[in-house]
């Protein structure tokens, strides 16, 4: 994530003139930033990891034939990928990215048709009221509609006009564009490819969280928001996904964000008012508003600490409503993820519950249970306003003198998802359930587990842009020993495919179960296995991997830091991922390891107990090597295991390695299972 000062100067005049000005982002940057295409962008990242090749000592040389092996394959490799790159890689690539355009006509045409036909109905009924419910608005939420406010009617319609075409879910904040002479819309109409039958009826829905790649991500929260928008406009939902514009967004997306407007909003007890500016950007057929606050989100870090973080979300939360109020979008369904969004359904449900809002839905997904936002009482009721007969025993308090931002969340949702079905049941216990449990027992009966899928074109091992060699599953076997050796290479390991590689791709806290594998780190190394750390978290583990590296150079390489790039490289790389979790949600990792090639091995525990079928050694079936119980002599027998298959029975791993790529881990069955509870909540 970018954070120089001159961005960072950039950013804030940029901001400044917004607050002031209240003008539109200029289109030149924006159009010129997206011309930088993502090849160049692989090509600005690739020296990063030939630079860390360079800083570490070079492996040496394996005995004379080793090396002549290890040449055939990256021979064969560089052949291969010298045809793939002409046959292919445009194969792969392009028409996928065809593919994906040629359908968005569809969804937009659908939701252009939708929208017209709702104008004539509703048009006259809206103008006639508009006057009066922006009263009621504004009085009902302490909104005071500046001057900037107003000037919105003037520059959204010429913001509108410099970004991509929009959805059905802007229409009524957009101008109605110039009517189409009917002749050429019945030749458009002609024209447009049959995409595939969307499920009806369709669903509009306001997605409320505190991260979303590319944007912003320190986890799976960002993975989620990323994809599952995606995923459901192709189940035909409308989505737009409302988030906080941090500074540390990078400024290709700042340049490209358009002004959508800006009003002042009470939100203390004192009655403090504080500027809400909305920025919109438009990728996919997603609408992504950034609410926009300097005084809240100019940290460098979406987290910092709590003392700031909860007047921080207090904050967004409230924004976030008033925002979809100001334009006028009124969702079917609100959900919201983790605690950061937590007070959205509380908010929804008092404060807005006069205004149009109050008809939508809301739903809370659970991405962990550990992060519930919890401070001292008086500090989280003077900074959300909140009324004092909220803060009882059974909606936001807890021990007594703490208010909890998630469970009053919980209290006021109309469903409650998690992740995984193990974790929703997991979670009512005592040790999983982070002193929620009792509450969450109560609200069982709208409790439910969704797992979650991966982004198949943003996790796709044959067009992938970081990988040394792309693959599938035809040639997996072949190309995962040449990205083996050049990942080798670029981290300073000894280079030979014929060693077992074990990753970890992980933050490195306790919950990621990263106390076993130091138990056994000494244990993994025995002339035939590496290992690859990739991770940043508590300096306690942080330190440990430091110090095993450099007392197995060459063999144990620790990666200390944040890094896509290098992530992809060893999903390709490694030949399995550790993930003995002592809890997880659901877990991405291990799918994404699968969807690359290589075996998870990991603890039964919520997603992965759900996602990973246990090798059977009888029947030749199954995804990765798994343990039950909390402890490292079950981990170290799950690593030795799978090393068993690996060393002695090659030909099983291949197999497995191959079934893996095929399993759908895509993101359709749960989006399809979203879709449903949307309808449950709504029909
Ligand atoms: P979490 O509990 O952190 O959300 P998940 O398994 O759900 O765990 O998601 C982790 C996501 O973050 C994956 O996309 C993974 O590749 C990514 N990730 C974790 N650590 C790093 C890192 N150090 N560098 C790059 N990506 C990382």
């Amino acid at each position: 994530m970018t954070d120089s000062a001159e961005i960072k100067e950039e950013l804030t005049k940029k901001t400044e003139e917004a607050v002031k000005a209240a003008k539109p982002a200029k289109k030149s940057t924006a159009k010129k930033a997206s011309s930088k295409t993502a090849a160049s962008e692989t090509e600005e990242k690739k020296p990063a990891a030939k630079k860390s090749a360079a800083k570490k000592p070079a492996a040496k040389k394996a005995a004379a034939k080793k090396a002549a092996d290890e040449k055939e394959i990256s021979v064969k490799a560089e052949a291969k990928a010298e045809e793939k790159k002409t046959e292919k890689k445009p194969a792969a690539k392009k028409p996928a990215a065809k593919k994906a355009a040629a359908k968005k006509p569809a969804v937009k045409k659908t939701a252009a048709k939708k929208t017209e036909e709702k104008k004539t109905t509703v048009t006259v009924v809206e103008e006639a009221l508009s006057e009066a419910v922006a009263e009621v608005k504004a009085e009902a939420n302490g909104i005071v509609i500046t001057p900037a406010a107003e000037m919105q009617a003037e520059a959204a319609p010429v913001a509108a006009a410099e970004t991509s075409p929009k959805t059905a879910a802007e229409a009524p904040a957009a101008e109605p564009a110039e009517e189409a002479p009917v002749s050429q819309i019945a030749e458009e109409v002609q024209e447009e490819p049959a995409g595939p039958a969307m499920p009806e009826p369709r669903r509009s829905v306001a997605f409320i969280g505190s991260e979303c790649y590319p944007f912003v991500k320190t986890g799976g929260l960002g993975d989620v928001m990323y994809a599952l928008p995606r995923a459901l406009v192709k189940q035909n939902c409308d989505v737009k996904v409302i988030l906080p514009r941090y500074k540390c967004i990078p400024q290709e997306y700042q340049e490209k964000m358009v002004y959508r407007g800006a009003f002042e909003m009470n939100l203390c007890s004192d009655g403090r008012s504080f500027y809400v500016g909305i920025m919109e950007y438009i990728q996919d057929g997603i609408v992504y508003d950034f609410i926009d606050n300097e005084e809240f989100f100019s940290n460098g870090n979406p987290y910092t600490n709590l003392v700031d973080d909860i007047p921080k979300y207090c904050y967004f939360g409230k924004a976030a409503l008033a925002a979809l109020n100001y334009l006028d979008w009124i969702p079917d369904v609100i959900h919201c993820h983790d605690w950061q969004a937590g007070l959205v359904p509380v908010y929804l449900r008092t404060m807005f519950d006069q205004t149009p809002l109050a008809r939508s839905k809301v739903m809370i997904t659970i991405h962990n249970l550990r992060f519930q936002g919890i401070y001292d009482m008086s500090m989280i009721k003077y900074w959300s306003g909140l009324p004092d007969y909220l803060f009882t025993m059974d909606i936001m308090t807890q021990n007594w003198k703490d208010a909890n931002m998630l469970k009053a969340g919980l209290t006021y949702s109309n469903m409650i998802t998690t992740v995984s079905n193990t974790y929703a049941g997991e979670i009512q216990t005592p040790f999983f359930g982070e002193n929620l449990d009792a509450h969450l027992r109560f609200h069982s009966g709208k409790l439910r587990g969704v797992v979650n899928g991966i982004d198949t074109d943003l996790w796709n091992p044959a067009t992938d842009e970081k990988l040394a060699y792309i693959y599938s599953a035809e040639d997996a076997i072949e190309m995962k020993k040449a990205n083996k050796l050049a990942m080798q290479e670029a981290f300073g390991l000894e280079k030979d495919s014929g060693k077992y590689v074990i990753g970890l791709i992980s933050r490195l806290t306790n919950q990621k179960g990263l106390d076993l594998i130091n138990a056994i780190i000494p244990d993994l190394v025995d002339g035939n296995t590496q290992v690859v750390v990739l991770g940043t978290g508590d300096s306690y583990y942080e330190d440990a991997f430091r110090y095993y590296e450099n007392v197995h150079k060459g063999t144990i390489c620790s990666n200390i830091m944040f890094d896509e790039a290098r992530a992809h490289m060893i999903y390709a790389g490694a030949d399995a991922l550790l993930v003995p979790s002592l809890f997880e949600p659901c877990g991405l990792t291990q799918l994404i390891a699968m969807h690359y090639g290589t075996t998870p091995i990991v603890r039964e525990t919520g997603g992965l107990k759900d996602t990973v079928e246990p090798y059977n050694q009888y029947t030749n079936e199954g995804n990765g090597f798994t343990f039950d119980r909390y402890d490292a002599g079950l981990l170290l027998d799950a690593v030795n295991r799978s090393k068993t298959l690996y060393f002695t029975e090659r030909e099983r791993w291949d197999q497995m390695v191959i079934r893996n790529m095929q399993k759908d881990v895509s993101w359709e069955n749960s989006a399809k299972q979203y879709r449903d509870l949307y309808l449950e909540l709504t029909m």
